[in-house]
This record gives structure tokens, C-alpha cells and sequence, in this order.
């Protein structure tokens, strides 16, 4: 076991993500807090900083910043605004691991400057690995980075990989795999009549049954586009196409996805639910760490549940697959689409049974582009949202 002192950088640090993370930190303490980062909820910032005493904390919002700078002037904790200094910090030699968990597509410029600087990174923002796939794949190649999966999921395809001591990003050992299946739980609405779907409510659909998660992963969990985006996001890290890929619904959450070979044999990951196991295997890898989960206990879980998705009544699962068949820029526009329509769900400005339309549409009427440059997708994003943004002010 290797006891020496790891900086870290958390990148949205005061989300459920950053949270959890500081907690398998709390437990460990060889892991020093290089830089905490978040939007601009002060409190949460504060009290953060307070507990771990970091070098550095980047606030995005402003006036943010300097109401958490003259609430820090006392301890060493240097405060820094604005979303430069997020990519700045991201790349800080001083800080060999960065934890990418801000939420959303602004997540990709700071995790890709983390790629840039050769950083081990624990990747929860999966949108990086959607919106600009080869490119973010690449930068991490150039740069001998190490990019290790954070969302539960990859994280125990990861695990279950033939040999799981590689960089998955740039040498995922397929040998002998014949294909991997993603688990579900099929979110809050999995066994609602779809007829329900016209009347659910933000509350509704961030109330989700196993995890508790920000908003926005919440209702794309109950669209089952969370599964849409991580089947892309499995395709780029493990470079697989969609014919080795499936999706099964799993309501327990306790096996986390599974790895099929040509032989029959089939290996899981199995845990309970609780997003510190792969913080805390991402964080030690190749070593283990205790993650303050519980271990399981099959003999007094409930019984493990497996079906096949209904893609009639989830079709934004369907569009996340078209997304990663089409690759190039399909995949940005599909989660700008998403983001606006999601956002404008939680607003209460629009229909939950609309979102998978709206993303249906921007799909079909933005054409796919070869994702050739930063420059390209950030075009296809910004051309999806503001397409996504006329339609539903168009519906309501
Ligand atoms: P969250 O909403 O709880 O937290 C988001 C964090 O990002 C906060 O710290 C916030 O301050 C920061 N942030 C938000 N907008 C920002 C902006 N414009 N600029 C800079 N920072 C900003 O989200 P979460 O649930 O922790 O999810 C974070 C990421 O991890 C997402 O990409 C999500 O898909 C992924 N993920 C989450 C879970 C989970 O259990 N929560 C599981 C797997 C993957
Ligand atoms: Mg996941």
C-alpha cells in the first residue's frame, strides 16, 4: 500500500459527488485537498475549506468569491474566481489527481486542461467523455494522463476488465470479451403507466429510489438518459461499438454492470449503492481503501431483479444509443438538447413527457459533423441549445 501524501483537486467539490469524495478523504488521511471548487454556494465552499484547509478555492460566481474570501482571511486558503482560474487550477502542477465532478458540459474544459497536464483523473463528469469522445481520449493518450472511471457503472467495467491494472482510457484489454452490459435501476418511474408521464413533477423525478444525486443526473435517471449518456460514455473509455454493448434494468442497483466472455463466463462488480466504493477504488487504484460503505450482505439483500428496457416508453435511451452509433458530434448536440430541456423541466417551464422530443428533434434537424476540434463541438452545442431553447418556448 502506497502511504504517501496524494494532492488532490476536486473540481465541483460542494455537489453530492465532491461530497462523498471529501468523505472517503476524511477517512484517509494521506490524501491532502490541493483545491476545492464550486459555483458559488458560499456556505458550502466555506465550511469545506474550514475542515480541509486547502491552498486554493475557486469560486465561478464573482461576487461569490469575494464574500468566501473575506469570510477565509484568516487560514491560508487562497480564493480565486472565474471559470480561467478552473482550468488553471485543474492543470496546477502541485496537484497530481484532479476529481472531475462539476455537473453538466461546462465540466469539459477544466477536465480537459487536467488531461493536458498529465493528470490522474477520477472522471464523474461524463460529459467530457459524451460531448468530445476521441478528442478528450486522445488528450489523454498525448499526455500519458490516467483517467479512471468514477460513475459506478464503468467503474465495475472497469474492475471487471481482463486486466484492470492498465489505463482503461488508452489500453482497455478486450481480449476474450465477448460483450459488457450496463445495469439500470430504472429510475423513480420505472413501473409508472406512461400515461403518468404527462403530470410528474421535478420533485417526482429528482426523488430517485437507490442514489442520491444532484438534480440533473436525478431526472436523467428517471428519462433513463443517464443510461443513454453512459453508453456513449462506455463506448469512448472502452472503445466499444454498439453491438458489444447492452443494457439490462437491475432495480437493486447492487450489481453495478457486468463483463461477458467467449467462454460463458460472466464477472460483475457487486456493492451496495453508494458512490463512495468506486470514489475510494478510483482514488487508491491500484491499492484499496476503505470507502465507509458497508459491505454487502447477499443473504439479507433483497433478491436481484434483471429485465430488458423498455425503449418504447424511455425513448431518450434509444437516442442516447442512435447518439453513439452516429459518434462525431451526434453525441453534443444530444446532451446540449438534453441539458436545456432538463433545465427547463426543473424550472417548471416544461413538460417531463416532452424532454425525449425536444432532444428527438434537435437530433434530426442539426447535422452529425466529424468532432475533429474543441472548437467544432462547442459550435454543435451551442447550435443545439439555442435550437432546443426555440422549440420549447415554441411548446409551451
Ligand atoms: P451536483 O449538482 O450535486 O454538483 C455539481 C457541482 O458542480 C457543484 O459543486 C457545483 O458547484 C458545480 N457546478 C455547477 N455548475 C457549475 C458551473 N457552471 N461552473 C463550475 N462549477 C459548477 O452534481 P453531482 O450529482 O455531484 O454530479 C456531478 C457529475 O458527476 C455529473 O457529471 C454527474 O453526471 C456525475 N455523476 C454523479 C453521480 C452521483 O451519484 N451524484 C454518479 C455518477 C456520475
Ligand atoms: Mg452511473
Amino acid at each position: 500500500m502506497n502511504n504517501q501524501i496524494q494532492h488532490i483537486t476536486i473540481l465541483g467539490s460542494t455537489g453530492s459527488i465532491g461530497a462523498s469524495t471529501l468523505d472517503v478523504i476524511r477517512q484517509n488521511r494521506h490524501f491532502q485537498v490541493f483545491a476545492l471548487t464550486a459555483h458559488s454556494n458560499v456556505d458550502a465552499l466555506y465550511a469545506q475549506c474550514m475542515e480541509f484547509n486547502p491552498d486554493y478555492a475557486v469560486m465561478v460566481c464573482e461576487t461569490a468569491a469575494e464574500q468566501l474570501a473575506q469570510r477565509l482571511s484568516n487560514i491560508k486558503t487562497e480564493v480565486l474566481s472565474g471559470s480561467n482560474s478552473l482550468r488553471q487550477i485543474a492543470a496546477d502542477p502541485q496537484s497530481q489527481t484532479v476529481m472531475a465532478a462539476i455537473v453538466g458540459a461546462v465540466g469539459l474544459e477544466p477536465t480537459l486542461a487536467a488531461a493536458s497536464a498529465g493528470k490522474k483523473i477520477l472522471l464523474a463528469n461524463k460529459e467530457s467523455l459524451v460531448m468530445a469522445g476521441e478528442l478528450f481520449i486522445d488528450c489523454v493518450r498525448e499526455n500519458s494522463a490516467l483517467l479512471l472511471p468514477i460513475d459506478s457503472e464503468h467503474n465495475a467495467i472497469f474492475q471487471c476488465l481482463p486486466d484492470n491494472t492498465r489505463n482503461p482510457a488508452t489500453s482497455a484489454n478486450l481480449v476474450g470479451v465477448k460483450r459488457v452490459v450496463l445495469t439500470a435501476s430504472g429510475g423513480p418511474f420505472l413501473n409508472l403507466d406512461a400515461s403518468e408521464f404527462d403530470h410528474v413533477t421535478p420533485q417526482q423525478a429528482c426523488n430517485h429510489p437507490r442514489w442520491q444525486m444532484g438534480k440533473k443526473i436525478s431526472v436523467d435517471s428517471a428519462t433513463l438518459m443517464n443510461k443513454g449518456l453512459e453508453y456513449i460514455e462506455a463506448c469512448y473509455l472502452f472503445g466499444l461499438n454498439n453491438s458489444q454493448l447492452d443494457v439490462w434494468i437491475h432495480p437493486q442497483s447492487i450489481v453495478h454492470s457486468l463483463v461477458q466472455y467467449l467462454d460463458g463466463s460472466t464477472l460483475a462488480q457487486l456493492a451496495n449503492p453508494d458512490m463512495r466504493v468506486p470514489i475510494a477504488h478510483a482514488l487508491a487504484w491500484p491499492d484499496r481503501i476503505e470507502s465507509g460503505a458497508g459491505s454487502l450482505d447477499l443473504t439479507v439483500a433483497p433478491a436481484l431483479e434483471f429485465q430488458n428496457p423498455d425503449l418504447d416508453r424511455f425513448p431518450c435511451l434509444q437516442l442516447g444509443m442512435d447518439a453513439a452509433n452516429s459518434r462525431g458530434t451526434m453525441p453534443a448536440v444530444l446532451n446540449a438538447a438534453n441539458e436545456v430541456a432538463v433545465e427547463a423541466f426543473l424550472q417548471g417551464q416544461f413538460a417531463y413527457s416532452k424532454i425525449h422530443r425536444v432532444i428527438d428533434s434537435v437530433m434530426s434537424k442539426i447535422p452529425c459533423d466529424s468532432a475533429q476540434s474543441l472548437d467544432i463541438i462547442q459550435d454543435a452545442d451551442a447550435r443545439a441549445r439555442s435550437l432546443a431553447k426555440d422549440l420549447i418556448a415554441k411548446a409551451v
